[in-house]
């Protein structure tokens, strides 16, 4: 699709979560997260509006397995808000780990937007936190701007990804993710799982790389 319709003024590329934490040697590595990089940067340039999302958590955040005396990372505790996995300590605001990867290069990225600052509630989705009802404020962005068709790209394919793209189709946006420009955290099949419900919903996997 990227290939046969030309990018357009009201297409966006969302990139989410390319952080150190998130690639080999971080905190809360995504096996092979590091290769989205170049496939990233090569997609982007075809865009003229792309958006960046960052994990940026203050320290003893909530979702960190060490804020929960007795878990262990990739438990689950319950939350006010229902299940949350608990992750090793990540991006934790302005340290190096929650800086973008140093070999990202879009320069033209009109927008940062961080997301997980509440430190009592995760996010994995780009448009809410995971109460599901605290808007991010990026719909309102994407609106204003008239922005209709969002390609998503980034880490991790089953959570931050998976949770952003189907928000986004909630929301009534066009959606369609590049699987080949995301990586899996596969914790206890969430890939398959991500894939399942991508289609159920209507959500379209894509290939960066074909579209190259
Ligand atoms: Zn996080």
């Amino acid at each position: 699709m990227v290939e046969e319709q030309n990018i357009g003024a009201a297409d966006v590329l969302i990139v989410i979560d390319v952080q150190n934490d998130f690639c080999p040697g971080g905190a809360l590595a995504v096996p092979h997260g590091d290769e989205v990089v170049p496939i990233i940067n090569r997609l982007a340039a075809r865009f003229r509006h792309v958006v960046l999302t960052q994990d940026w958590h203050p320290p003893k955040h909530f979702s960190f397995a060490s804020s929960h005396p007795g878990k262990k990372p990739f438990e689950t505790i319950a939350a006010d808000y229902g299940q949350q996995v608990v992750w090793p300590d990540h991006c934790v605001q302005d340290s190096p780990g929650a800086a973008f990867h140093p070999a990202l290069r879009i320069p033209h990225a009109a927008l940062v937007l961080r997301k997980g600052t509440n430190p009592a509630i995760d996010s994995y989705s780009a448009f809410y936190e995971n109460d599901r009802k605290t808007p991010t404020g990026l719909v309102g962005y994407l609106r204003n701007r008239s922005l209709q068709r969002l390609f998503v790209a980034g880490l991790a394919f089953d959570f931050c990804v998976r949770y952003s793209a189907e928000d986004a189709k909630r929301e009534g946006f066009s959606v369609a993710v590049m699987e080949d420009a995301c990586r899996s955290i596969d914790v206890e099949g969430s890939a398959a799982a991500t894939r399942e419900s991508l289609t159920a919903l209507g959500i379209t996997c894509l290939s960066a790389l074909a579209a190259a």
